[in-house]
Parts: C-alpha cells; sequence; structure tokens
C-alpha cells in the first residue's frame, strides 16, 4: 500500500539537509517494499513568501492523506517584524496542532566518536542513548484559567495552570512502555509528587498503566534529582517519560550532553504513530546557503520515521549505522570538528552517508 510523505524544507539550512536526508529515503527504501510517496510542500517564511501564510493552505489540505511528515527548520531575520500570525514559528505551532501530536520524542545519543564534542568528561557521555519522551499538547502551557490580571491593589497577578486528565497521562503513558519495550527496557517517569497535587496522579497512573508492562522496569524521580541525575550519570538512563513543562527543560539539557545540535533528530507523535519528524535544531541563518550545516540530524529524523511512523526499524538501523561508518572515517561538519581540524561540507557529508548505506 501507497504511504504518504509530506515533505517540508522551510527556511534557511532547512532546504539543505532535507535533500540530503530525502536522497537518503530514496536509497534505503529502494527494494525495500515499503511503497512511499513523496510529496513536498510550503511552511513557515517560504509559506508566507509563497502564499502569505506560515501554514498555507495546500500543506493543510495535504495532512488527512499523510503518514509522516518530514520538517526540515522555519524561521529567519526577514520574517521577524510581521505581525505574530504571519510569523514562521506560527506554522510549525499550527502544524503540530492540525496534527494532534501528544508525544515528543527526543533522543539523545553520543556516538563514540565524538565523545570529545560534549561539555562533560568523555567517560561519563561516550556511548550515551537515552530517550526522553515529553508530553506535548497538555500540562501548563495549555491549561486555563491563564493571563496577567491587575488586581483591585493595583498590583499584576500572572497565572497559569498545571492540569492533566487521567486520559491524557494514560495515552503518554502507554507509548513510554511500548518504546521502553523496543529499547532496554526501562523507564523512568519524572514529577514533582512530593510537592504538586497533579504530579501525584501523574505518579499514580503511570504506576498502573506499568503493571500492563512486566518487562519494562518502572522507577520514579522527582524532576530537581532527575535533572541532577542527568548531569551526573546520564548513561543510567534508558527512557525518561515526563510532562510538557519538564520535559521541555530536561530535553534540551539532555541534548547538550552531546554537544553538538546538529547530531539530534526528533520525533512528535499521535496516537495512531503519524508523525512529524524534525531535527531540533532551527533554520540556522548565520550558515544558510554556505554548505556548512550538518545534514545529519535531519537523516536522523528519517531513521526515527522509518522506526516509529513505518515500523521499519530495520531500515532506520541501516541508517544509523551508515552514519556510524561515516564518523568512523573521520568526517565531520564544522560543527563536530575539532578546532583545527578540517572539515567537510553539507554536500559531501549526505554523499558520504549514501555511500556507507549497505
Ligand atoms: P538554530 O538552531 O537555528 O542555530 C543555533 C546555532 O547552531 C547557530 O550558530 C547555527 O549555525 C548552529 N546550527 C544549527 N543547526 C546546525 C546544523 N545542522 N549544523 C551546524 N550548525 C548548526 O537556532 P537560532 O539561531 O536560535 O534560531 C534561528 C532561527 O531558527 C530563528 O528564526 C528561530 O526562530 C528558528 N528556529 C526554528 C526551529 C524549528 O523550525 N523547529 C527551532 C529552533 C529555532
Amino acid at each position: 500500500m501507497k504511504q504518504q510523505v509530506l515533505v517540508l524544507p522551510g527556511d534557511g539550512i532547512g532546504p539543505e539537509v532535507t535533500r540530503c536526508a530525502l536522497q537518503v529515503l530514496n536509497k534505503v527504501i529502494a527494494g525495500s517494499e515499503l511503497d512511499l510517496t513523496m510529496v513536498e510542500g510550503a511552511i513557515g517564511g517560504s509559506g508566507y513568501d509563497q502564499y502569505g501564510d506560515p501554514f498555507p493552505e495546500p500543506t493543510r489540505a495535504l495532512l488527512p492523506t499523510t503518514r509522516a511528515v518530514l520538517f526540515g527548520a522555519v524561521g529567519g531575520p526577514q520574517w521577524d517584524t510581521l505581525e505574530r500570525r504571519f510569523r514562521p514559528e506560527q506554522g510549525l505551532l499550527g502544524i503540530r496542532a492540525a496534527m494532534g501530536v501528544f508525544a515528543n520524542l527526543r533522543p539523545a545519543i553520543l556516538y563514540p566518536q565524538l565523545a570529545a564534542a560534549s561539555a562533560l568528561k568523555p567517560e561519563i557521555v561516550s556511548g550515551l542513548d537515552i530517550l526522553i519522551l515529553r508530553e506535548l499538547i497538555g500540562g501548563i502551557y495549555f491549561g486555563s484559567p491563564r493571563g496577567i490580571e491587575t488586581l483591585a491593589s493595583g498590583e499584576r497577578r500572572g497565572v497559569n495552570t498545571l492540569v492533566y486528565t487521567e486520559s491524557e497521562i494514560k495515552r503518554i503513558a502507554h507509548m513510554g512502555f511500548r518504546i521502553a519495550q523496543q529499547r532496554k527496557g526501562r523507564l523512568c517517569s519524572v514529577d514533582k509528587a512530593n510537592v504538586l497535587e497533579c504530579s501525584e496522579l501523574w505518579r499514580d497512573v503511570v504506576t498502573q498503566i506499568g503493571k500492563e508492562y512486566p518487562t519494562v522496569e518502572l522507577s520514579h524521580l522527582y524532576v530537581d534529582n532527575a535533572a541532577m541525575q542527568l548531569i551526573r550519570d546520564p548513561k543510567q538512563f534508558d527512557v525518561m517519560l515526563t510532562s510538557n513543562l519538564f520535559g521541555d527543560i530536561l530535553s534540551d539539557a539532555a541534548s547538550m550532553l552531546t554537544g553538538s545540535i546538529g547530531m539530534l533528530p526528533s520525533a512528535s507523535l499521535n496516537q495512531d504513530n503519524v508523525g512529524m519528524y524534525e531535527p531540533i535544531h532551527g533554520s540556522a541563518p548565520d550558515i544558510a546557503g554556505q554548505n556548512k550545516a550538518n545534514p545529519l540530524a535531519m537523516i536522523l529524523s528519517v531513521a526515527m520515521m522509518l522506526r516509529h511512523s513505518f515500523e521499519r526499524n530495520d531500515l532506520a538501523l541501516q541508517i544509523e549505522n551508515a552514519i556510524g561508518t561515516v564518523l568512523d572515517e573521520g568526517l565531520r561538519t564544522p560543527d563536530i570538528a575539532p578546532a583545527g581540524t578540517k572539515a567537510v561540507g553539507t554536500v559531501a557529508m549526505g554523499q558520504a552517508v549514501l555511500d556507507a548505506l549497505i
């Protein structure tokens, strides 16, 4: 059965890294019995330039028939002065909402070859492979009431509401346990149950759901301790499951353990594993059009897409192994090259991954 991939290259380095990723995707699916149709759409600043809308109707209209979205990056200084609703980031938020992607998967993987690029000591991070699963469309970022009000005294008061329903916790917990089953079988749920009732419910529901997954070893940590452990001994973790706010912070901390923003992919999934796959970096206007961008985060996003939306772990592994080979050979884009060493460009790095695919 033919399945549709919607390709949204976006702005800045987005189109450059997307081009490499599509070449890899096309090569890896050739002869694999996975029948994909790639359609391209406009989003972000280029969506605005073309249609006057960062999430244009022709792109929106492709979603109902789409199984996976490959998203480059959006944004750039030329659109920063537009009225907020026309800015590129609205395209990103708009498509996430339209797809109902409630689960954000952010792996933090440090290839042993790049251990020196991390801010931490190589022995602490070498071989790191953890996954942070963040609830993406609930919690304090969306709860109401919210706002800034002026009290009778004239003083202003800011309000946000931390709220999760049992069903919201259940669906992200199930996803966490299923992902842990496919990895090393360990799930650490992060909350603040000693202080917050909402976290108390979170812990209770996660514990209940855990009984359905006896092969997964479940643990719980308070978020302050989790932040400390992530820096002290990150390799103790396999999957970390957490809410929107805590996940936002912990996943950024985890990404820095690996040293380069150009190496990290992400996935956002809905209930049916329809997903949006994107590198965690932005459109990098400072290096756009200069053949300097590292395409590996985008190529790794393709691997995540094959694994999570198309259940082809075998093809995902082919890509990840090819990247390992290229790094073994010593190829480095400027962001991951040690100071004073020679780096390769975006196109050469993409070609090297293509050549390393077997
Ligand atoms: P950024 O991630 O684009 O860049 C931060 C730094 O990392 C820059 O120095 C950049 O050159 C470097 N970098 C990023 N990706 C790289 C890669 N693949 N290879 C090598 N170096 C890389 O973040 P920023 O500068 O804060 O934002 C730039 C624009 O991107 C803004 O308009 C912002 O709103 C947007 N943005 C978009 C997304 C997204 O589309 N998901 C995410 C973050 C930022």
